[in-house]
């Protein structure tokens, strides 16, 4: 086992990760920007290292300097959290010659996976149900044309670099072809220096759902359930549910087993999360991320598996403390992600926390690294925390969450909650029955 983590990320996540190694018994290291002095990650791991000025590529991006701050403190592993240089393959390859551990996958996985067309290669052939499109990328408009016309109008033309739902064009027709194209690839070169584009058929009303699994880079592989993100705006999840309310026992059962044997058949090491779109009963593989995700609590709260406890042990060596036969599903939980941004117009809301109260009780999480006094800094993201809420049922869930949100308090700043409280009185919301476009066009209704 591991004698010191450094955790190499900030807010709820470095918290989150602090947590899971006190109680493994590692020693923990936090980093942190200037801006950052005062973060209660910072405040409650056994040390702390200045990593540099606010911006995040002078700190948290910043590889010498994390790799420097594992140097002086003797860590012997690095956790990267989610986001910053949790997805980036030189990063892990780095800790590596250093003969520091990434807590994550190999950087050959993070490079396939992290490559949008070379990822749907490698899903089709690990026999994981992939959108219809072309084999790999697309150059030429007659190429586009007839690959359009084979799988049928509409088709959607996206950047194999891309992230973040950017550098994705939608042609209706064959007339507009030439523009998504062109579009898509000057897009694609400005955003991630990298022109490659792939077509594929867009599906009109479906549902984001995603498989948790685990590998333990021995050819071990389990599934942990789905999570349902289909309550997104622009393309940023909100709301996560597991189990989602759209799939009966026997298709999560048939989409867990493929992903977890493709895991397995890969050799992956730790935790990764496969993406589909799901409409009419059929998935549709988009991406795999190859790190711990935001949502991943609800997992863990159906389940009772802390997933970052599962993480140490697999990059320590010691594999998975659980075989498929041991993962059982408890009731629902939905996760609501509380941002500091007016709930209207989501434009971010930096300032002081004057006060910060959290509901409670039974089934209630909040992962969050902010308190009362806390001041937010405008450099990084704005969420600043998770409300957690699980249930024997979603309707005891959707019960216990209206309470919840009802408790929560935070001042000085303006949130999402207010969003989140209307939203857990709708009645679309309450059946479960929203697709991906349900978020954006309540909020165009300005309901
Ligand atoms: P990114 O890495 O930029 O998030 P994804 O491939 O995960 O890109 O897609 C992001 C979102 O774009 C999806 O959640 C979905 O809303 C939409 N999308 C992507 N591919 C398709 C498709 N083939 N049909 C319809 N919508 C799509």
């Amino acid at each position: 086992m591991f004698q010191k983590i450094l955790i190499a990320n900030r807010g709820e996540i470095a918290l989150r990760i602090l947590r899971a190694a006190k109680e493994l018994g590692i020693q923990t290291v936090a980093v942190h920007s200037t801006a950052d002095a005062d973060a209660m990650h910072v405040r409650l791991a056994d040390e702390s290292v200045c990593i540099g000025p606010p911006p995040s590529r002078d700190s948290y991006l910043n590889i010498h300097q994390i790799v420097a701050a594992c140097e002086i403190t003797g860590a012997d592993a690095v956790h990267p959290g989610y986001g910053f240089l949790a997805e980036n393959a030189k990063f892990a390859d780095i800790l590596a010659a250093h003969n520091i551990t990434f807590i994550g996958p190999s950087g050959d996985h993070i490079r396939i996976m992290g490559d949008k067309i070379e990822a749907k290669r490698t899903a089709k052939r690990l026999g994981i149900p992939v959108v219809p499109g072309s084999d790999g990328g697309v150059t030429d408009e007659k190429e586009a044309k007839r690959i359009a016309a084979e799988i049928g109008y509409p088709v959607i033309i996206k950047a194999s670099s891309g992230g973040g739902g950017r550098g994705m064009k939608v042609a209706l027709t064959e007339a507009d072809i030439d523009v998504a194209l062109a579009t898509a690839r000057s897009e694609a070169a400005a955003a991630f220096g990298d022109d490659a584009v792939y077509i594929e058929k867009y599906l009109q009303k479906p549902r984001h759902i995603e498989v948790q699994v685990f590998g333990d880079g021995a050819g071990k592989g389990v599934h942990l359930g789905e999570r349902d993100c289909s309550l997104q705006r622009r393309h940023q999840k909100v709301w996560e549910e597991a189990n989602s309310p759209a799939l009966n026992a026997e298709e999560r059962t048939r989409i867990g087993n493929i992903c977890a044997k493709a895991i397995a058949d890969l050799g992956y090491s730790g935790a990764g999360t496969i993406e589909f779109l799901y409409e009419n009963g059929e998935f549709y593989f988009i991406e795999m991320n190859t790190r711990l995700q935001v949502e991943h609590t609800i997992t863990e709260a159906i389940t009772g598996i802390d997933l970052v406890h599962e993480q140490i042990r697999v990059a320590s060596g010691g594999g998975l403390s659980v075989t498929q036969d041991d993962i059982r599903f408890h009731g629902h939980a939905i996760e609501c992600r509380i941002n500091a941004e007016d709930p209207r117009t989501f434009a971010p809301s930096p300032g002081t926390i004057t006060h910060f109260h959290t509901p409670g009780g039974l089934g209630i999480r909040v992962d969050s690294g902010v308190y009362s006094g806390y001041k937010i800094p405008p450099y990084y993201d704005s969420l600043i925390g998770k409300l957690i809420v699980h249930g024997r049922n979603r309707v005891e869930c959707m019960m216990r969450l209206r309470r919840a949100l009802d408790e929560f308090v935070v001042d000085g700043v303006k949130t999402t909650l207010p969003l989140f409280r209307d939203l857990v009185g709708n009645p679309d919301v309450a059946n479960g029955d929203y697709d991906i476009h349900w978020l954006e066009k309540y909020l165009a209704k300005g309901e």
